[in-house]
Protein backbone atom coordinates (compact mmCIF):
# COMPACT_ATOMS: atom_id res chain seq x y z
CA UNK A 1 0.00 0.00 0.00
CA UNK A 2 1.03 3.61 -0.81
CA UNK A 3 2.15 5.69 2.43
CA UNK A 4 0.44 8.97 1.03
CA UNK A 5 1.53 11.16 3.95
CA UNK A 6 4.95 10.04 3.25
CA UNK A 7 5.00 10.85 0.05
CA UNK A 8 3.50 14.30 0.50
CA UNK A 9 6.58 14.98 2.84
CA UNK A 10 9.41 13.69 1.33
CA UNK A 11 8.38 15.42 -2.45
CA UNK A 12 6.74 18.48 -0.73
CA UNK A 13 3.12 17.81 -2.09
CA UNK A 14 0.89 20.39 -1.09
CA UNK A 15 -2.63 19.24 0.34
CA UNK A 16 -5.23 19.04 -3.11
CA UNK A 17 -2.46 18.83 -5.43
CA UNK A 18 -1.81 14.44 -5.32
CA UNK A 19 -4.46 13.15 -7.82
CA UNK A 20 -5.46 9.37 -7.48
CA UNK A 21 -2.97 7.33 -8.15
CA UNK A 22 -3.11 6.41 -12.04
CA UNK A 23 -1.71 3.11 -13.26
CA UNK A 24 -0.26 1.93 -16.79
CA UNK A 25 1.76 -0.54 -18.66
CA UNK A 26 4.40 1.80 -19.64
CA UNK A 27 6.06 4.85 -18.38
CA UNK A 28 8.64 7.00 -20.40
CA UNK A 29 10.16 9.87 -19.04
CA UNK A 30 11.07 12.48 -21.00
CA UNK A 31 9.26 13.03 -24.75
CA UNK A 32 11.83 14.51 -26.61
CA UNK A 33 12.35 12.46 -29.85
CA UNK A 34 13.44 9.43 -27.91
CA UNK A 35 10.68 8.91 -25.51
CA UNK A 36 7.61 10.30 -27.89
CA UNK A 37 9.14 7.65 -30.70
CA UNK A 38 9.12 4.77 -28.35
CA UNK A 39 5.89 5.50 -26.95
CA UNK A 40 4.25 6.09 -30.82
CA UNK A 41 5.83 3.05 -31.35
CA UNK A 42 4.71 1.11 -28.59
CA UNK A 43 1.16 2.40 -28.52
CA UNK A 44 0.79 1.70 -32.48
CA UNK A 45 2.07 -1.74 -31.89
CA UNK A 46 -0.56 -2.35 -28.65
CA UNK A 47 -3.55 -0.43 -29.56
CA UNK A 48 -4.50 -0.01 -26.51
CA UNK A 49 -5.71 3.34 -25.03
CA UNK A 50 -4.23 3.78 -21.36
CA UNK A 51 -0.99 1.84 -21.98
CA UNK A 52 1.57 4.03 -22.25
CA UNK A 53 2.28 7.63 -20.13
CA UNK A 54 4.99 9.86 -21.41
CA UNK A 55 6.01 12.20 -18.42
CA UNK A 56 7.26 15.57 -20.26
CA UNK A 57 6.91 18.98 -18.95
CA UNK A 58 6.88 20.66 -22.15
CA UNK A 59 3.92 21.60 -23.89
CA UNK A 60 4.15 19.06 -26.92
CA UNK A 61 5.66 15.43 -27.07
CA UNK A 62 8.50 14.90 -29.49
CA UNK A 63 10.50 18.08 -29.56
CA UNK A 64 12.75 17.31 -26.79
CA UNK A 65 15.46 19.75 -26.34
CA UNK A 66 16.91 19.91 -29.98
CA UNK A 67 13.66 20.56 -31.67
CA UNK A 68 11.97 22.46 -29.43
CA UNK A 69 12.68 25.97 -31.22
CA UNK A 70 11.54 28.43 -32.94
CA UNK A 71 14.73 30.17 -33.84
CA UNK A 72 14.38 29.72 -37.84
CA UNK A 73 18.51 30.05 -38.18
CA UNK A 74 18.53 26.59 -36.55
CA UNK A 75 18.79 23.44 -39.22
CA UNK A 76 18.91 20.29 -39.49
CA UNK A 77 22.67 18.56 -39.85
CA UNK A 78 21.73 16.13 -41.94
CA UNK A 79 19.13 16.51 -45.73
CA UNK A 80 15.03 16.24 -44.66
CA UNK A 81 15.02 12.91 -47.15
CA UNK A 82 17.86 10.89 -44.90
CA UNK A 83 16.17 11.85 -41.31
CA UNK A 84 14.43 8.33 -41.44
CA UNK A 85 12.84 9.56 -38.33
CA UNK A 86 9.67 7.05 -38.50
CA UNK A 87 10.62 3.22 -38.75
CA UNK A 88 8.83 1.75 -42.07
CA UNK A 89 8.17 5.18 -43.30
CA UNK A 90 11.31 6.82 -44.08
CA UNK A 91 10.44 9.56 -46.33
CA UNK A 92 7.29 10.91 -43.85
CA UNK A 93 9.16 13.83 -42.84
CA UNK A 94 10.17 14.66 -46.50
CA UNK A 95 6.53 14.13 -47.87
CA UNK A 96 5.41 16.35 -44.71
CA UNK A 97 7.80 19.30 -45.63
CA UNK A 98 6.19 18.86 -48.99
CA UNK A 99 2.42 18.94 -48.48
CA UNK A 100 2.86 21.10 -45.71
CA UNK A 101 3.92 23.65 -48.13
CA UNK A 102 7.43 23.89 -45.96
CA UNK A 103 9.49 23.01 -49.04
CA UNK A 104 8.21 25.53 -50.99
CA UNK A 105 8.06 28.58 -48.32
CA UNK A 106 11.26 28.38 -47.06
CA UNK A 107 14.06 28.39 -50.17
CA UNK A 108 17.09 28.59 -47.78
CA UNK A 109 16.67 25.43 -46.93
CA UNK A 110 17.54 24.68 -50.04
CA UNK A 111 21.11 23.60 -51.02
CA UNK A 112 23.56 23.91 -53.93
CA UNK A 113 22.90 20.00 -54.46
CA UNK A 114 19.31 20.72 -54.22
CA UNK A 115 19.14 18.94 -50.82
CA UNK A 116 16.79 20.21 -48.43
CA UNK A 117 17.82 21.34 -44.62
CA UNK A 118 15.22 22.23 -43.25
CA UNK A 119 14.54 24.11 -40.23
CA UNK A 120 14.84 22.31 -36.58
CA UNK A 121 11.65 23.91 -35.20
CA UNK A 122 9.82 22.42 -38.33
CA UNK A 123 11.41 18.66 -37.90
CA UNK A 124 9.80 19.16 -34.04
CA UNK A 125 6.11 20.43 -35.43
CA UNK A 126 6.38 17.60 -37.35
CA UNK A 127 6.97 14.93 -34.49
CA UNK A 128 4.39 16.95 -32.18
CA UNK A 129 1.70 16.35 -34.90
CA UNK A 130 2.62 12.66 -35.09
CA UNK A 131 2.44 12.37 -31.26
CA UNK A 132 -0.77 14.88 -30.86
CA UNK A 133 -3.00 12.17 -32.64
CA UNK A 134 -2.21 9.38 -30.23
CA UNK A 135 -2.87 12.00 -27.33
CA UNK A 136 -6.35 12.66 -28.38
CA UNK A 137 -7.01 9.26 -28.91
CA UNK A 138 -5.73 8.51 -25.61
CA UNK A 139 -3.50 5.79 -26.96
CA UNK A 140 -0.42 7.92 -25.61
CA UNK A 141 -1.28 10.12 -21.88
CA UNK A 142 0.70 12.86 -22.01
CA UNK A 143 1.72 13.84 -18.19
CA UNK A 144 2.80 17.54 -18.26
CA UNK A 145 5.52 16.80 -15.32
CA UNK A 146 9.01 15.88 -14.27
CA UNK A 147 9.48 13.35 -12.88
CA UNK A 148 10.88 13.64 -9.34
CA UNK A 149 11.57 10.36 -7.86
CA UNK A 150 10.89 6.57 -9.57
CA UNK A 151 11.07 3.89 -6.72
CA UNK A 152 10.16 0.27 -6.45
CA UNK A 153 6.13 -0.47 -6.08
CA UNK A 154 6.06 -3.91 -5.50
CA UNK A 155 7.23 -5.73 -8.96
CA UNK A 156 6.64 -2.52 -10.45
CA UNK A 157 7.35 0.95 -10.15
CA UNK A 158 5.92 4.22 -8.45
CA UNK A 159 6.85 7.63 -10.58
CA UNK A 160 6.36 11.31 -8.54
CA UNK A 161 5.62 13.93 -10.47
CA UNK A 162 6.61 17.78 -9.63
CA UNK A 163 3.22 18.50 -9.43
CA UNK A 164 1.94 16.02 -7.58
CA UNK A 165 1.02 12.88 -9.89
CA UNK A 166 1.68 9.50 -8.73
CA UNK A 167 1.44 6.84 -11.52
CA UNK A 168 2.09 3.26 -11.38
CA UNK A 169 3.91 1.44 -14.16
CA UNK A 170 4.64 -2.13 -14.59
CA UNK A 171 7.25 -0.95 -17.03
CA UNK A 172 9.78 2.04 -17.18
CA UNK A 173 11.87 3.53 -19.58
CA UNK A 174 14.26 6.27 -18.81
CA UNK A 175 14.58 8.80 -21.80
CA UNK A 176 15.52 12.16 -20.36
CA UNK A 177 19.50 12.32 -22.01
CA UNK A 178 22.51 14.39 -20.84
CA UNK A 179 21.79 17.04 -18.48
CA UNK A 180 23.10 20.63 -20.02
CA UNK A 181 26.82 21.28 -19.89
CA UNK A 182 28.66 22.81 -17.06
CA UNK A 183 30.20 26.31 -15.97
CA UNK A 184 33.84 26.30 -16.19
CA UNK A 185 35.09 27.22 -12.37
CA UNK A 186 36.85 29.71 -13.95
CA UNK A 187 33.85 31.54 -15.46
CA UNK A 188 31.28 30.17 -12.98
CA UNK A 189 32.60 32.21 -9.74
CA UNK A 190 33.33 35.76 -11.68
CA UNK A 191 30.22 35.53 -13.89
CA UNK A 192 27.62 34.25 -12.04
CA UNK A 193 24.31 36.07 -12.23
CA UNK A 194 26.28 39.03 -14.80
CA UNK A 195 23.20 40.28 -16.82
CA UNK A 196 25.10 39.39 -19.93
CA UNK A 197 26.62 35.85 -19.24
CA UNK A 198 23.95 32.68 -20.48
CA UNK A 199 25.16 29.90 -18.78
CA UNK A 200 23.67 26.17 -19.86
CA UNK A 201 20.11 26.25 -19.72
CA UNK A 202 19.84 30.67 -20.11
CA UNK A 203 17.39 31.30 -22.92
CA UNK A 204 19.42 32.69 -25.90
CA UNK A 205 16.57 35.43 -26.27
CA UNK A 206 18.64 37.17 -23.60
CA UNK A 207 20.46 37.90 -26.86
CA UNK A 208 18.08 40.23 -28.38
CA UNK A 209 19.23 42.60 -25.58
CA UNK A 210 22.39 42.63 -27.06
CA UNK A 211 23.76 45.89 -29.27
CA UNK A 212 24.60 45.15 -33.09
CA UNK A 213 28.31 45.50 -32.39
CA UNK A 214 28.97 43.92 -28.67
CA UNK A 215 31.91 41.29 -29.15
CA UNK A 216 30.81 37.79 -27.87
CA UNK A 217 32.68 35.33 -26.38
CA UNK A 218 30.98 31.42 -27.22
CA UNK A 219 32.54 28.43 -25.42
CA UNK A 220 32.69 25.36 -27.16
CA UNK A 221 33.37 25.48 -31.35
CA UNK A 222 31.05 22.42 -32.15
CA UNK A 223 27.44 22.83 -34.04
CA UNK A 224 26.13 24.03 -31.01
CA UNK A 225 28.74 26.83 -30.91
CA UNK A 226 27.72 27.39 -34.65
CA UNK A 227 24.20 27.79 -34.07
CA UNK A 228 24.51 30.37 -31.77
CA UNK A 229 26.55 32.09 -34.41
CA UNK A 230 23.53 31.65 -37.09
CA UNK A 231 21.42 32.84 -34.90
CA UNK A 232 23.36 35.66 -33.79
CA UNK A 233 23.49 36.98 -37.21
CA UNK A 234 20.03 36.25 -38.14
CA UNK A 235 19.39 38.64 -34.86
CA UNK A 236 20.87 41.48 -36.62
CA UNK A 237 24.07 40.98 -34.60
CA UNK A 238 26.91 42.35 -36.28
CA UNK A 239 29.81 42.34 -34.10
CA UNK A 240 32.65 40.08 -33.65
CA UNK A 241 31.81 36.50 -32.11
CA UNK A 242 35.14 34.69 -30.63
CA UNK A 243 34.85 30.72 -30.29
CA UNK A 244 37.16 29.17 -27.54
CA UNK A 245 37.22 25.62 -27.23
CA UNK A 246 40.16 23.35 -25.98
CA UNK A 247 40.86 21.97 -29.22
CA UNK A 248 39.62 24.56 -31.69
CA UNK A 249 38.69 21.71 -34.12
CA UNK A 250 35.66 22.84 -35.81
CA UNK A 251 32.83 20.53 -37.45
CA UNK A 252 33.75 19.56 -40.99
CA UNK A 253 31.23 19.98 -44.08
CA UNK A 254 28.58 18.07 -45.27
CA UNK A 255 29.29 16.93 -48.64
CA UNK A 256 27.29 17.95 -51.62
CA UNK A 257 25.77 15.66 -53.50
CA UNK A 258 23.89 12.05 -53.28
CA UNK A 259 26.89 10.37 -52.16
CA UNK A 260 27.20 6.60 -51.68
CA UNK A 261 28.50 5.28 -48.40
CA UNK A 262 31.80 3.45 -48.76
CA UNK A 263 34.17 1.01 -47.16
CA UNK A 264 33.63 -2.08 -44.85
CA UNK A 265 34.81 -1.93 -41.41
CA UNK A 266 33.15 -4.93 -39.79
CA UNK A 267 34.29 -7.82 -41.98
CA UNK A 268 36.81 -8.51 -39.73
CA UNK A 269 35.78 -5.75 -37.24
CA UNK A 270 39.34 -4.07 -36.41
CA UNK A 271 39.94 -5.05 -32.91
CA UNK A 272 41.87 -2.20 -31.75
CA UNK A 273 41.72 1.65 -31.64
CA UNK A 274 44.70 2.20 -33.84
CA UNK A 275 43.35 -0.60 -36.34
CA UNK A 276 40.28 1.18 -36.89
CA UNK A 277 42.16 4.21 -37.41
CA UNK A 278 44.44 2.75 -40.17
CA UNK A 279 41.43 1.18 -41.73
CA UNK A 280 39.49 4.37 -42.15
CA UNK A 281 42.59 6.27 -43.67
CA UNK A 282 42.92 3.76 -46.36
CA UNK A 283 39.50 3.90 -46.62
CA UNK A 284 39.38 7.73 -47.32
CA UNK A 285 42.63 6.87 -49.36
CA UNK A 286 40.67 4.33 -51.79
CA UNK A 287 37.76 6.69 -52.01
CA UNK A 288 39.34 9.52 -52.72
CA UNK A 289 40.96 7.27 -55.47
CA UNK A 290 37.75 6.72 -56.58
CA UNK A 291 36.51 10.08 -57.00
CA UNK A 292 34.51 10.06 -53.70
CA UNK A 293 34.92 12.09 -50.52
CA UNK A 294 35.59 11.53 -47.42
CA UNK A 295 32.58 12.12 -46.16
CA UNK A 296 31.14 8.87 -47.56
CA UNK A 297 33.38 6.66 -45.56
CA UNK A 298 32.11 8.66 -42.39
CA UNK A 299 28.41 7.94 -43.82
CA UNK A 300 29.71 3.65 -43.63
CA UNK A 301 31.26 4.45 -40.31
CA UNK A 302 28.21 5.65 -38.83
CA UNK A 303 25.74 3.16 -40.23
CA UNK A 304 28.73 0.38 -38.97
CA UNK A 305 28.98 2.42 -35.48
CA UNK A 306 27.39 0.34 -33.50
CA UNK A 307 28.92 -2.81 -34.54
CA UNK A 308 32.65 -1.71 -34.65
CA UNK A 309 32.21 -0.03 -31.00
CA UNK A 310 31.04 -3.07 -29.40
CA UNK A 311 33.61 -5.01 -30.94
CA UNK A 312 36.58 -2.67 -29.15
CA UNK A 313 37.21 -4.22 -25.52
CA UNK A 314 36.99 -2.06 -22.97
CA UNK A 315 40.50 -0.80 -22.40
CA UNK A 316 40.62 -0.11 -26.66
CA UNK A 317 37.20 2.03 -26.35
CA UNK A 318 39.04 3.92 -23.36
CA UNK A 319 41.63 4.32 -26.02
CA UNK A 320 39.38 5.85 -28.79
CA UNK A 321 38.11 8.22 -25.97
CA UNK A 322 41.12 9.62 -25.39
CA UNK A 323 42.13 10.09 -28.41
CA UNK A 324 40.02 9.79 -31.15
CA UNK A 325 37.00 11.24 -29.76
CA UNK A 326 37.20 14.95 -30.83
CA UNK A 327 38.36 14.46 -34.47
CA UNK A 328 35.89 11.36 -34.55
CA UNK A 329 33.54 13.78 -33.74
CA UNK A 330 34.35 16.76 -35.86
CA UNK A 331 33.90 14.71 -38.71
CA UNK A 332 30.83 12.49 -37.83
CA UNK A 333 28.82 15.38 -36.68
CA UNK A 334 28.94 18.01 -39.71
CA UNK A 335 27.34 21.42 -40.26
CA UNK A 336 25.23 21.94 -42.99
CA UNK A 337 25.80 23.78 -46.14
CA UNK A 338 24.05 27.26 -45.04
CA UNK A 339 26.01 26.92 -42.02
CA UNK A 340 29.25 26.58 -43.64
CA UNK A 341 28.46 29.03 -46.04
CA UNK A 342 27.61 31.41 -43.26
CA UNK A 343 31.03 30.62 -41.04
CA UNK A 344 33.52 30.54 -44.19
CA UNK A 345 32.35 34.40 -45.17
CA UNK A 346 32.49 35.65 -41.54
CA UNK A 347 36.23 33.88 -40.99
CA UNK A 348 36.98 35.87 -43.91
CA UNK A 349 35.42 38.65 -42.93
CA UNK A 350 37.01 38.68 -39.50
CA UNK A 351 33.54 38.47 -37.95
CA UNK A 352 34.23 35.38 -36.39
CA UNK A 353 37.63 33.77 -34.67
CA UNK A 354 37.99 30.39 -33.69
CA UNK A 355 40.58 30.21 -30.50
CA UNK A 356 41.90 27.06 -28.87
CA UNK A 357 42.84 27.15 -25.54
CA UNK A 358 42.12 27.79 -21.88
CA UNK A 359 40.67 30.47 -19.76
CA UNK A 360 42.61 31.69 -17.04
CA UNK A 361 41.21 34.50 -15.54
CA UNK A 362 38.16 36.59 -15.55
CA UNK A 363 37.33 40.17 -14.27
CA UNK A 364 34.72 42.67 -14.71
CA UNK A 365 34.22 45.69 -15.90
CA UNK A 366 31.01 48.35 -16.24
CA UNK A 367 30.61 47.94 -19.89
CA UNK A 368 33.21 44.65 -20.44
CA UNK A 369 33.95 41.28 -19.24
CA UNK A 370 37.67 40.63 -19.82
CA UNK A 371 38.62 36.90 -20.03
CA UNK A 372 42.37 35.65 -20.33
CA UNK A 373 43.17 32.49 -22.21
CA UNK A 374 46.49 30.65 -22.71
CA UNK A 375 46.11 29.70 -26.03
CA UNK A 376 47.17 26.53 -27.69
CA UNK A 377 49.91 25.39 -29.10
CA UNK A 378 51.65 29.16 -28.54
CA UNK A 379 51.05 28.94 -24.55
CA UNK A 380 51.06 32.80 -24.25
CA UNK A 381 48.08 34.47 -22.83
CA UNK A 382 46.00 36.54 -24.80
CA UNK A 383 43.40 38.95 -23.54
CA UNK A 384 39.68 39.02 -24.67
CA UNK A 385 37.18 41.94 -23.64
CA UNK A 386 33.78 41.03 -24.72
CA UNK A 387 30.43 41.73 -23.53
CA UNK A 388 28.80 38.72 -23.63
CA UNK A 389 29.67 35.83 -22.60
CA UNK A 390 27.96 32.38 -23.74
CA UNK A 391 28.20 28.58 -22.71
CA UNK A 392 27.87 25.81 -26.09
CA UNK A 393 30.05 23.18 -24.69
CA UNK A 394 28.59 19.64 -24.69
CA UNK A 395 26.55 18.25 -22.12
CA UNK A 396 27.79 17.89 -18.60
CA UNK A 397 28.43 13.82 -19.12
CA UNK A 398 29.70 13.20 -15.10
CA UNK A 399 26.96 15.53 -13.38
CA UNK A 400 24.53 13.00 -15.34
CA UNK A 401 22.92 11.31 -11.91
CA UNK A 402 23.37 14.23 -9.63
CA UNK A 403 21.34 16.21 -12.21
CA UNK A 404 18.56 14.44 -12.06
CA UNK A 405 16.50 13.61 -8.12
CA UNK A 406 14.99 10.75 -9.26
CA UNK A 407 18.41 9.10 -11.17
CA UNK A 408 20.13 9.63 -7.80
CA UNK A 409 17.81 8.12 -5.48
CA UNK A 410 17.65 5.10 -8.65
CA UNK A 411 21.64 5.63 -7.93
CA UNK A 412 21.03 5.45 -4.30
CA UNK A 413 19.37 1.91 -4.48
CA UNK A 414 21.90 0.81 -6.22
CA UNK A 415 19.36 0.14 -8.99
CA UNK A 416 21.67 1.91 -11.72
CA UNK A 417 25.32 2.80 -12.02
CA UNK A 418 26.98 5.20 -14.52
CA UNK A 419 28.81 3.52 -17.84
CA UNK A 420 32.58 2.79 -17.83
CA UNK A 421 33.21 5.70 -20.05
CA UNK A 422 31.36 8.23 -18.38
CA UNK A 423 28.95 9.07 -21.05
CA UNK A 424 25.52 7.59 -19.88
CA UNK A 425 23.74 4.61 -17.82
CA UNK A 426 24.95 1.28 -18.30
CA UNK A 427 22.48 -1.15 -19.77
CA UNK A 428 22.64 -4.61 -21.60
CA UNK A 429 22.07 -5.63 -24.85
CA UNK A 430 18.06 -5.56 -24.65
CA UNK A 431 18.81 -1.79 -23.02
CA UNK A 432 17.96 -2.78 -19.48
CA UNK A 433 19.50 -0.39 -16.71
CA UNK A 434 22.48 -2.15 -15.11
CA UNK A 435 22.13 -2.46 -11.44
CA UNK A 436 25.74 -1.63 -9.30
CA UNK A 437 26.45 -5.21 -8.94
CA UNK A 438 25.79 -5.51 -12.74
CA UNK A 439 22.96 -7.30 -13.16
CA UNK A 440 20.38 -6.29 -14.99
CA UNK A 441 16.76 -4.46 -13.24
CA UNK A 442 14.50 -6.57 -15.36
CA UNK A 443 11.40 -3.97 -16.31
CA UNK A 444 13.60 -0.79 -16.14
CA UNK A 445 15.30 0.28 -19.80
CA UNK A 446 16.92 2.91 -20.79
CA UNK A 447 16.64 4.33 -24.30
CA UNK A 448 18.36 6.85 -26.99
CA UNK A 449 21.75 9.38 -26.27
CA UNK A 450 22.32 7.75 -22.69
CA UNK A 451 22.99 4.44 -23.94
CA UNK A 452 26.19 5.63 -26.30
CA UNK A 453 28.79 3.73 -24.05
CA UNK A 454 27.03 0.65 -24.47
CA UNK A 455 25.94 1.32 -28.34
CA UNK A 456 28.57 3.81 -29.54
CA UNK A 457 26.78 4.99 -32.22
CA UNK A 458 23.67 6.64 -30.75
CA UNK A 459 22.74 10.67 -31.30
CA UNK A 460 21.35 11.33 -34.56
CA UNK A 461 17.79 10.80 -35.01
CA UNK A 462 17.90 7.71 -37.35
CA UNK A 463 19.63 5.61 -34.89
CA UNK A 464 17.62 6.64 -31.99
CA UNK A 465 14.58 5.36 -34.33
CA UNK A 466 15.85 2.25 -35.05
CA UNK A 467 16.45 1.72 -31.08
CA UNK A 468 13.50 2.32 -30.09
CA UNK A 469 11.66 0.23 -32.51
CA UNK A 470 13.46 -3.26 -31.54
CA UNK A 471 12.60 -1.58 -27.78
CA UNK A 472 9.07 -1.06 -28.67
CA UNK A 473 9.28 -4.54 -30.22
CA UNK A 474 10.86 -6.31 -27.04
CA UNK A 475 8.16 -4.16 -24.84
CA UNK A 476 5.02 -5.36 -26.90
CA UNK A 477 6.39 -8.79 -26.51
CA UNK A 478 6.39 -8.54 -22.19
CA UNK A 479 3.19 -6.56 -22.07
CA UNK A 480 1.53 -9.26 -24.65
CA UNK A 481 2.72 -11.85 -21.88
CA UNK A 482 1.80 -10.53 -18.87
CA UNK A 483 -1.48 -9.91 -20.30
CA UNK A 484 -1.94 -13.63 -21.22
CA UNK A 485 -0.50 -14.69 -17.49
CA UNK A 486 -3.41 -12.06 -16.55
CA UNK A 487 -6.06 -13.91 -18.10
C1 LIG B 1 20.97 21.09 -30.74
C2 LIG B 1 20.84 19.72 -31.34
C3 LIG B 1 20.67 19.56 -32.71
C4 LIG B 1 20.55 18.30 -33.27
N1 LIG B 1 20.38 18.17 -34.61
C5 LIG B 1 20.22 16.94 -35.16
C6 LIG B 1 20.00 16.79 -36.57
O1 LIG B 1 20.00 17.74 -37.31
N2 LIG B 1 19.82 15.54 -37.05
C7 LIG B 1 19.85 14.43 -36.25
O2 LIG B 1 19.68 13.30 -36.73
N3 LIG B 1 20.08 14.56 -34.92
C8 LIG B 1 20.26 15.79 -34.37
N4 LIG B 1 20.47 15.91 -33.02
C9 LIG B 1 20.59 14.69 -32.21
C10 LIG B 1 19.28 14.02 -31.79
O3 LIG B 1 18.22 14.06 -32.68
C11 LIG B 1 18.86 14.47 -30.44
O4 LIG B 1 19.90 14.36 -29.54
C12 LIG B 1 17.64 13.69 -30.00
O5 LIG B 1 16.61 14.54 -30.29
C13 LIG B 1 17.69 13.22 -28.58
O6 LIG B 1 16.39 13.14 -28.08
P1 LIG B 1 16.08 12.74 -26.61
O7 LIG B 1 14.62 12.59 -26.53
O8 LIG B 1 16.92 11.59 -26.20
O9 LIG B 1 16.59 13.96 -25.74
P2 LIG B 1 15.93 15.39 -25.55
O10 LIG B 1 15.51 15.96 -26.83
O11 LIG B 1 16.89 16.21 -24.75
O12 LIG B 1 14.63 15.11 -24.72
C14 LIG B 1 14.65 14.76 -23.37
C15 LIG B 1 13.36 15.25 -22.77
O13 LIG B 1 13.29 14.81 -21.43
C16 LIG B 1 12.59 15.79 -20.68
N5 LIG B 1 12.96 15.59 -19.29
C17 LIG B 1 14.15 15.81 -18.69
N6 LIG B 1 14.09 15.45 -17.39
C18 LIG B 1 12.85 14.98 -17.17
C19 LIG B 1 12.19 14.44 -16.02
N7 LIG B 1 12.81 14.32 -14.84
N8 LIG B 1 10.90 14.04 -16.15
C20 LIG B 1 10.26 14.13 -17.34
N9 LIG B 1 10.84 14.64 -18.46
C21 LIG B 1 12.11 15.06 -18.36
C22 LIG B 1 13.07 17.10 -21.25
O14 LIG B 1 12.11 18.11 -21.04
C23 LIG B 1 13.24 16.77 -22.72
O15 LIG B 1 12.14 17.17 -23.50
C24 LIG B 1 20.59 17.17 -32.44
C25 LIG B 1 20.77 17.34 -31.06
C26 LIG B 1 20.88 18.59 -30.52
C27 LIG B 1 21.06 18.73 -29.02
Amino acid sequence: MLDYDAVRTRFGIREGMMTAPGRCQVAVIGGGFTGASLARLLALKSGMTGCVAVFEPRPELGRGLAYDCADDALRLNVASHRMRALPGAPDAFHNWLIRTGRLESDPAGRAADGAFYARRGDFGRFMSEEMQSLVQTGLVRHVRERVQNLARDGRGWLLHGDQGSVIHADEVVIATTHPDPRTPQALAGALEGHPRFLGAGDSWHRLDAASPQDRILVLGAGLTALDAIASLRSRGHKGEIVLLSRSGRLPQTQALGTLPAYGTFTDPRPATALALLREVREAIADATGEGLPWQSVFDSLRQQGQALWQALSEPEQQRFMRHLKRRFETHRYRMPPQISALLSHEMRHGGVRNLAGQICRVERSTNAIHVDIITRPQGMVERQSVQWVMIATGPDYGGLIGSQPYLQSLADARLIRPDIHGMGLDVDQHCRALRRNGLPVDNLFVAGPLTRGRFGELTGAPEIAAQVETLAGHLAARLATAARIDV
